[in-house]
Order: structure tokens, then sequence, then C-alpha cells
């Protein structure tokens, strides 16, 4: 566990000596980067300072009501304006990753830039691109870490609407609202005081989990249905879709979100997979319960990396290629995954 006071010190040195301070999230942003980014900005605001936000790609829908939401460039959309922002920064903030090639196409201009750089984030492993790394991987979110730093900062709780909904939104996100993670008590403090504004929750949880499309609920029927293979002598459970299947059912980007989980809710699996057939490599998604390090897994064999529970990566190869290298690879890790100590 980081000591937050002494990073809250820097920290707020860092913010009051910057003029132009540009807080980024990663590729595909999810909610708990998206939140950690606007309630840094709605607090920046608090204390008179402005900041600019960068997204590498589009937001997802279900996050795209967020307050400030529509004030995140996204440097896929508008490079020059971005790439100006990243020129002009004297102080660059990146939330919830610490791999720069998760900056996308805005990593070669944000790794070169000359602009103090800080990571604040809760992933394992983190590279080595920033001046100051706030890295806490004992944290459900970083949503939670922004949360104490800024109370540290304020000192006292920092609590308007628009930033409590924020890093209620990054909270609930990643931990699936409370589903799995590292939420802890002292996580479920924060929630009642971010409950205490008068956030809607009820709101909130609608416009993420009941927000879906017809096409989409229907793929998710479909892969449950005839693209789920189950593994039983390895725990395993993995789903594949090809470009044809997402194409029949319309996909849009964020649809296959939460699919990965779905295998783990059966008994004694204890290690899922997803597949996505991509042009001219696979995207695999990673979620495991107990001790099997899925992020071992990606890192090791798929070029890829994570949470211990939850990773990712890729393999150039096609579909078929890919699951027969998969299966080659489960063999090998056999004993890791029925020793899992998972019930
Ligand atoms: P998801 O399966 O939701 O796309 O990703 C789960 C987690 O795995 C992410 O939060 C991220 O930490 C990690 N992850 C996903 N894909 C990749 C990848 O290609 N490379 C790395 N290093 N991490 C990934
Ligand atoms: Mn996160």
């Amino acid at each position: 566990m980081i000591q937050t006071a002494k990073y809250t010190k820097e920290l707020l040195k860092l913010f009051s000596t910057s003029s132009n301070i540009l807080l980024v999230s990663h590729i595909n942003p999810d909610g708990d980067a998206i939140g950690s980014q606007l309630a840094l900005h709605n607090y920046l605001l608090s204390i008179g300072k402005n900041s600019e936000m960068i997204a590498p790609n589009n937001l997802q829908e279900f996050l795209k009501w967020m307050d400030g939401a529509q004030k995140i460039n996204v440097f896929i959309r508008n490079r020059e304006k971005c790439t100006r922002i990243i020129q002009e920064a004297d102080l660059i903030v990146m939330v919830d990753f610490n791999q720069s090639n998760r900056l996308g196409e805005a990593e070669s201009l944000i790794v070169a830039s000359p602009a103090t750089k800080v990571i604040i984030d809760h992933h394992l492993d983190p590279g080595n691109f920033a001046n100051l790394l706030i890295s806490d991987p004992s944290k459900c979110s970083t949503a939670e870490i922004v949360y104490n730093l800024v109370t540290g900062m304020n000192g006292g709780e920092y609590l308007n609407k628009s930033y409590s909904e924020a890093l209620y939104v990054g909270i609930i996100t990643d931990t699936g609202n409370f589903e799995h993670g590292l939420y802890t008590s002292r996580t479920m403090n924060i929630v009642a005081s971010l409950l205490e504004t008068g956030i809607e929750k009820e709101k909130i949880l609608n416009s993420i989990y009941n927000n879906f499309s017809v096409d989409r609920m229907r793929l998710q029927g479909f892969a449950l249905n005839q693209r789920m293979v189950i593994l039983s002598e390895f725990r395993t459970a993995y789903i594949y879709l090809t470009k044809a299947d997402l194409a029949l059912y319309n996909h849009e980007k964020g649809d296959t979100e939460g699919f990965v989980n779905l295998p783990l809710s059966i008994k004694n699996i204890v290690f899922s997979t997803l597949f996505i057939e991509k042009d001219g490599f696979v995207k695999l998604s990673f979620r495991s319960k107990g001790d099997f390090p899925s992020n071992e897994f990606a890192a090791e064999y798929f070029s890829g990396g994570g949470h211990l529970n939850a990773s990712g990566g890729e393999y150039p190869g096609t579909l078929e290629n890919t699951i027969e290298y998969f299966l080659k690879v489960l063999r090998d890790n056999f004993g890791r995954l029925s020793n899992n100590n998972s019930k």
C-alpha cells in the first residue's frame, strides 16, 4: 500500500506550479479511466486550474453521458488539436494504465514530450516513462487512489456531485458493481461519502448496465449458445467470435464487453477466455477465479498483461491457429489450473 501523504504533497506542488495540465486516459478507456480523468479535471477546476483532457480513442456509449465527457478530446478524431495540446502541456497526468503502448497513436508524442509526467494507476508492473509514479496495485480502482489523493490535497474531503459521480463510476465499473476486484471496507467508506453528495445511483447504474442494444443482447445469447466451449479437464471455458458472427449482430464497439466474465459463473470453471477475430490477429481477454495468474499467462503466451484475475493480450494468427495454440498452452499449464484453490 502506498503512503498517500507523500504523493499528495508532490502532486499539489506540481499542480500549483504548472500552467498547462493535461489529463490522459488509456486506449479503449473504461469507466475507471474516464471516471478518474473527469474527477481530476473537476478537482483542478475547483482550485482555479484549467486542464485539458485526451483519450487515445473513442469513449464507449455507456460513458458518454458523464458530466464533462464531451470535453475529452479523442486523439484519433482530432489529431491536430490533440498534438497542440500535448505540445503545450507542462504537466501530463496519465490515469489507469502503466505501459506507454496503452496511449495508442498518442504514445510517441507523449513519451517525447518534455513535460513533467505523472502516472496514477493500480496495475501491476509499471513501466518507466514518468517522473512521478503513483502506483498502488492493492486498490480496486484508480478512482479510489484519486479519491485519496484529492482528499489529501484538499486537506479534507473534496466533494461535489460531478466529481463524486465520476469516482463512483470508476469504482463500480472496475469491481463489476462490487462483484469482484480488490474492494475493501475502505472502498465502501469512500462509496458512502460519494453517495452522500446526492448522486443518482439508479440513473448511473441504468446508464452503465441497463443500456444494451437488442443486437448486443442477442449476440450474448448466441455467444453462450453457439460459441462457448467447456474444457472441464482444465476447469476452463472459452468463447470465440468470428468477424462474421459480429457482423451478423451489427456489432458496435463495446458490445462484447463483459462476455468473458460469463463462463466464470459456471460451477468449477476457474479460467475463462474470449477470442475476438480481428484483421490479421486475434484479441484475447482472460478472467480467472482464485490464484491462477491470468496476467502471467497473458504476458507469457499472448504479448499481454493486466491484473491477476483480469487480463488480455493478442496473437498474430487466424482464429483457428490461435485456439489451437491456446489449447497447447493450456496443456502446458494444466498443473497450475488443476491446483487452483478456487472453489
Ligand atoms: P479486457 O479483457 O477488459 O479488455 O482487459 C482487462 C484488463 O487486461 C485491462 O484492464 C488491461 O489491464 C489488461 N489488458 C487487456 N488487453 C491487454 C493487452 O493487450 N496488453 C496488456 N498489457 N494488457 C491488456
Ligand atoms: Mn482501473
